[in-house]
């Protein structure tokens, strides 16, 4: 019996959150070690979620640009794919980041476990591996140990029903593909098959895409996808998917006859993986769902357990993730910090992307909240016409006792990178006349927030 390893500061699961948390630890000077099941760190995010899917669509861009130049006077004509290629490019840009992570916890002497890890006790875990179950005892624990993706129950295990981990394998490109659910992660895995040749079905049981995204945002990206899709079904629900030799047989719970497609893609969310940890054992409250509650300084229950990232709620992002890890090895360090995050954007990186931040009109109707807003369509933006994005637009509410911005919106190319500069201002409560007058480099898309605040402040004049 080997003797338990000891940590000041144990965390569990290497994701975003954990990294992040690890290595702000270490920066402190904690002695921390860092237990991860999976060969690479990284988590979801690093190797079956952000990055490998921002690499696809990155190509699927590329070729839908190509593909559209037509009216510029320019033909490529139909690409000539190597699918090993593209996963092999794909798998090269993730495996520099995961033997990035490596080196830098190294660096840092962060100790990290390969195995599956459960709680033993409060201040106890036993990591379980190939080489045999290895205890290890710790002073504080930040619980970070991510999501997993949601499977509806009537899918069969049949290897043409993917997930987005299966989906991201790129295998082959089907010729019929039904995506199941009509979000951020849904939407995305659709455009990376859609741009490799698939005709692709989306089927949504909400009455729209990106169901919590204002619709005007989203009413661009709906058109888009109309043109380019084969069908998008919004309001409807899959009843249930039979597999058979010539493909998946699929009937809808209404009256739309069944269609058979080549394969499916269940994306309908993620569930938290807080209750497979024995979390109980440590005294830490898991709710029903797999949910670790914590407070502002993302403690547990338990005073000396954080937990942060997809399985502490809220958006399941990886930067509210990395927000939250370090916040919780700030305050396990003993600094005097909570996590005051005002507000974390969302971006569907699709074609075109779309941002929000903040209230959200339809959030701002649901709870009843006054607000104010402006809007400013691309069509009147230099930039976006040379682009070819005239169908753009960024919107801004305003808190209207205030005059403070409280959200915003924006749909176009580069949307997520946009919506940085509209969190930032909500961070530093700034009013749109201090966006207006801060100037803006022209021509870009980043005037069109400064445009949008023109618009609110009534000082707007047109700059081509
Ligand atoms: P995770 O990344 O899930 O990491 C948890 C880690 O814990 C995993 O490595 C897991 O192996 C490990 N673990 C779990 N249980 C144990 C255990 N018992 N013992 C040891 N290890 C354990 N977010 C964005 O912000 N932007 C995007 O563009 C984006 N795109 C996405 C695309 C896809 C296809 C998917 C699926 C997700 C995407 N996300 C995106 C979401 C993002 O990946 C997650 O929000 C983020 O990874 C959550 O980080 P986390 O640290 O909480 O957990």
């Amino acid at each position: 019996q080997s003797r338990p390893e000891q940590a000041q500061l144990l965390v569990l699961g290497g994701g975003p959150g954990g990294y992040t948390a690890a290595f702000r630890a270490a920066d402190l000077g904690l002695d921390v070690v860092l237990v991860e099941r999976e060969a690479t760190l990284g988590g979801v995010c690093l190797n079956v979620g952000c990055i490998p899917s921002k690499a696809l669509l990155h190509t699927a861009h590329i070729m839908d640009q190509a593909r559209g130049l037509t009216e510029q006077g320019i033909d490529f004509g139909e690409p000539d794919l190597s699918l090993d290629k593209l996963r092999g490019w794909k798998e090269s840009v993730v495996s520099k980041l995961t033997q990035g992570l490596a080196g830098l916890a190294r660096q840092r002497g962060v100790r990290v476990l390969r195995g599956e890890g459960r709680f033993t006790g409060p201040d106890s875990l036993v990591v379980h591996s190939e080489d045999g179950a290895r205890e290890l005892r710790f002073s504080k624990a930040i619980i970070a140990a991510g999501s997993r993706p949601a499977r509806l129950p009537f899918l069969s295990e049949d290897p043409r029903i993917l997930d987005s981990t299966a989906a991201l394998e790129l295998e082959d490109i089907p010729e019929r593909l039904l995506v199941l659910g009509g979000g951020i992660i849904g939407l995305e895995m659709a455009a990376v098959y859609a741009a490799l040749g698939s005709r692709i079905t989306v089927v949504e049981q909400a009455e729209g895409l990106l169901p919590g995204c204002d619709r005007d945002l989203v009413e661009p990206l709906r058109k888009d996808l109309e043109q380019r899709y084969e069908a998008l079904y919004t309001g409807t629900r899959v009843a249930g998917v039979q597999p058979q030799a010539c493909g998946l047989k699929v009937s809808f719970e209404c009256d739309r006859s069944p269609e058979v497609f080549d394969k499916l893609l269940c994306a309908v969310g993620r569930l938290p993986n807080g209750g497979l940890l024995d979390a109980d054992k440590a005294g830490v409250r898991v709710d029903d769902q797999g949910f670790i509650a914590v407070d502002e300084f993302q403690r547990t229950n338990v005073p000396h357990v954080f937990a942060i990232g997809d399985l502490a709620g809220g958006p399941m992002l990886a930067h509210k993730a990395a927000h939250e890890g370090k916040v919780a090895a700030e305050v396990a360090a003993g600094l005097p910090v909570a996590n005051e995050a005002r507000v974390i954007p969302s971006v569907a990186y699709t074609d075109p992307e779309v941002a929000w931040v903040g209230l959200t009109e339809t959030q701002a109707q649901r709870e009843n909240r006054r607000y104010e807003k402006a809007c400013f369509p691309w069509m009147a933006s230099g930039r976006a016409q040379t682009l070819g994005a005239g169908a753009g637009l960024t919107k801004i509410l305003v808190e209207p006792d205030s005059g403070v911005l409280i959200g915003a919106g924006i749909v176009g190319p580069s949307a997520g990178d946009l919506i940085a500069e509209a969190t930032l201002a909500i961070e530093l409560g700034l009013e749109p006349a201090e966006i207006g007058l801060t100037v803006h480099p022209h021509p870009t898309l980043a005037e069109t927030l400064a445009f949008a605040a023109e618009a609110y402040e009534g000082t707007l004049t047109e700059l081509y």
